[in-house]
């Protein structure tokens, strides 16, 4: 499928971030402020956690369906992240587009590097935490997983911090109001201020462990 079928409706946007970063608030209050973004709800092999529905959080599936979607070509990309597979539905994303709706792709590194191979246009955006300690506190408050996977999951931030610069733009979320204008200035195409090669970027993400 030629790459421009896909997006021939509405704009195509990436957002990653390590866990902790504040990356679900933040496409969810910028989704609230924008009716014409649409976000992709993924597939994923993962059990649901307590507060989370089968249909709007994820679509819950086992390793089998899982396998069976890959290999009839139903993902525009699928990765595995933290033991678990994830993979985001093609039809629904091009359904979405071609209605001329921007789609959010919620996604880790190395889905974006998929998507970003088959759909070069589109925009990616990395959310970074402000420092090391903010990045640990929110870990820790989530309160959903035990503290060996806290652990891990602060060990899985720091690695996923360290793709930071394959992304177009980067949004840091020291401020919730600050980093939520930012996120909805790319949105609305007015990013160019949040490029990912803009000074002092660098400097945070080492101070981060990245
Ligand atoms: P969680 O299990 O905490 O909801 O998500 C874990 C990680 O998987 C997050 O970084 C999230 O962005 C990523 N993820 C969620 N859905 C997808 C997907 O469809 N594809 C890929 N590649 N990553 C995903």
């Amino acid at each position: 499928m030629p790459p421009d079928s896909l997006t021939a409706g509405g704009r195509l946007f990436v957002i990653a971030a390590p866990s902790g970063a504040g990356k679900t608030s933040l496409v969810r209050a910028a989704m609230k402020g924008d009716p014409s973004l649409s976000f992709s709800v993924s597939y994923t092999t993962r059990a649901p956690r307590p507060n989370e529905t089968d249909g709007h959080d994820y679509h819950f599936v086992t390793p089998r369906e899982f396998q069976r979607m890959v290999l009839r070509g139903d993902f525009l990309e699928h990765a595995e992240v933290f033991g678990s597979c994830y993979g985001t539905g093609l039809e629904a994303t091009k359904k979405a587009l071609a209605q001329g709706r921007s789609v959010i792709l919620d996604i880790d590194y190395q889905g974006a590097r998929q998507v970003r191979a088959r759909i070069p246009e589109v925009s990616d955006v990395f959310i970074l935490p402000p420092s090391r300690a903010t990045l640990e506190r929110r870990l820790r408050d989530r309160r959903t997983d035990s503290s060996p996977a806290i652990a891990r999951r602060l060990a899985d931030s720091v690695n996923e911090i360290s793709h930071w610069s394959e992304f177009r733009y980067v949004v840091v979320n020291d401020d919730f109001e600050q980093a939520l204008r930012d996120l909805s200035a790319i949105l609305a195409g007015r990013g160019a201020a949040l490029a990912a090669s803009r000074p002092g970027l660098a400097e945070l993400v080492a101070s981060l462990g990245g």
